[in-house]
């Protein structure tokens, strides 16, 4: 057995997509977890099956409050609990399309959530922090792959708040350099866990490419709207890089090692792609060949802002992290059909 690591991790939104899978692995990685969701766009079942992949010993490690970063009694609750030596920090709105209509509300709950987050950590001493950000930062990019010291750019306001959170954070660790920062720009992240327990379970109609391939798939949705087939890509649909959700665990549990190891690492960025585009008809019959089902498609004009090509350059995080994803699109395809076959509704067990 790996030898005992005791160290106490906080993690926010940790009853989400990224957060369930990323608080598995923190717990066979033996870290002591807390989790602070407020359920917005998750429900308790997530956690529980956590719990139950974890298995006892682990899952004695786990600890969940349900509360809303808004709320600096909600955090000062948990930081009361338990003394944390780092804060991953998911906890935020992500639906690019209901952020340019309530642009407020997405303002308030990612910049003052995290606001609240920075000043209660600072309060008890905790300066770690590993930060989900996005590729959603280099906007249109003008070159690819995506690399980090691009200039960096935002295209509507959930963007804005991934940006304005990335200078904020490197403004709050040059104020006081005793702070570690680490801002991981995902990329696409699919799939699911391997057992099919635990997975992406979207309210209401999905924004996402492949949640909504998923539920084409089990009958939920009757076809898929492909947005645009006049880029200029190999079979005309825009390509991204899709990553496996697990893939993307482990580079959290790989970032929080790199903090907990650099003592000067400052506020640094790192992106967590697999650094190969794939189009949206790829997506299709990769689903198609791992579900064994048609998915019908319609193609449809192109939908606003869309980039025509995002993928990541995967060096730097290979080289500093030590990490490097490992499953391709048959994985990827392959773990979320497994997830959508067993829970076609999600964590309901009918129609929500
Ligand atoms: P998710 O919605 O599944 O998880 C986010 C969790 O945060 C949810 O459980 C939600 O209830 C919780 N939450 C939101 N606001 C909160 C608040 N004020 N207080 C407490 N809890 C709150 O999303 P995800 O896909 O797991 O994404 C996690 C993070 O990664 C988000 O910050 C998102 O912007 C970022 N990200 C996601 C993607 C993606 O495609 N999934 C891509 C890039 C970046
Ligand atoms: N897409 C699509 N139909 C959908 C959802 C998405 O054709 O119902 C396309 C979208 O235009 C983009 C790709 O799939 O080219 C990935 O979109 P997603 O919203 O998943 O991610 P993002 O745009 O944030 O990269």
């Amino acid at each position: 057995m790996a030898s005992q690591k005791k160290q106490c991790i906080l993690v926010t939104g940790g009853a989400g997509f990224i957060g369930t899978h990323t608080v598995l692995q923190l717990l066979r990685e033996y870290y002591r977890v807390y989790i602070i969701d407020n359920l917005h766009n998750s429900v308790p079942e997530a956690v529980e099956r956590v719990k139950v992949l974890a298995g006892p010993a682990l899952s004695a490690n786990l600890h969940f409050h349900v509360g809303d970063l808004r709320n600096k009694d909600d955090l000062e609750k948990v930081f009361t609990q338990a003394r944390f030596d780092a804060v991953i920090h998911f906890a935020g709105l992500k639906a690019v399309g209901e952020s340019v209509e309530k642009p407020f509300f997405y303002y308030d709950n990612n910049i003052v959530g995290t606001l609240n987050l920075f000043e209660l950590m600072t309060k008890y001493d905790c300066k770690k922090m590993v930060f989900s950000s996005s590729a959603t930062v280099y906007g249109q990019p003008k070159k690819i792959p995506c690399v980090e010291d691009f200039q960096l750019q935002a295209m509507n306001p959930y963007g804005r708040t991934k940006l304005f959170l990335e200078e904020i954070a490197r403004d709050i660790q040059k104020g006081d350099p005793k702070w570690r920062i680490v801002l991981l720009r995902y990329f696409n992240p699919v799939g699911a866990h391997e057992s099919g327990q635990i997975g992406e379970d979207p309210k209401g109609i999905p924004n996402n490419l492949m949640p909504y391939i998923q539920q084409v798939a089990v009958g939920r949705l009757p076809e898929l709207n492909v947005f645009g087939n006049d880029y200029p890509t190999k079979d005309g649909t825009a390509i991204r890089d899709y990553i496996h959700v697990m893939d993307l665990a482990d580079g959290h549990v790989a970032a929080l090692q790199k903090l907990f190891n650099t003592e000067n690492i400052g506020c640094i960025a790192y992106n967590l792609g697999t650094g190969h585009g794939a189009s949206v008809l790829d997506m299709v019959a990769g689903f198609e060949k791992a579900s064994g089902k048609k998915i019908p498609i319609k193609f449809c004009p192109r939908r606003q802002g869309d980039a025509t090509a995002v993928y990541a350059s995967t060096e730097k995080a290979q080289k500093e992290l030590g990490w490097k994803a490992r499953y391709g699109i048959d994985e990827m395809c392959r773990d979320q059909w497994n997830w959508a076959s067993k829970n076609p509704w999600g964590y309901h067990s009918q129609h929500p």
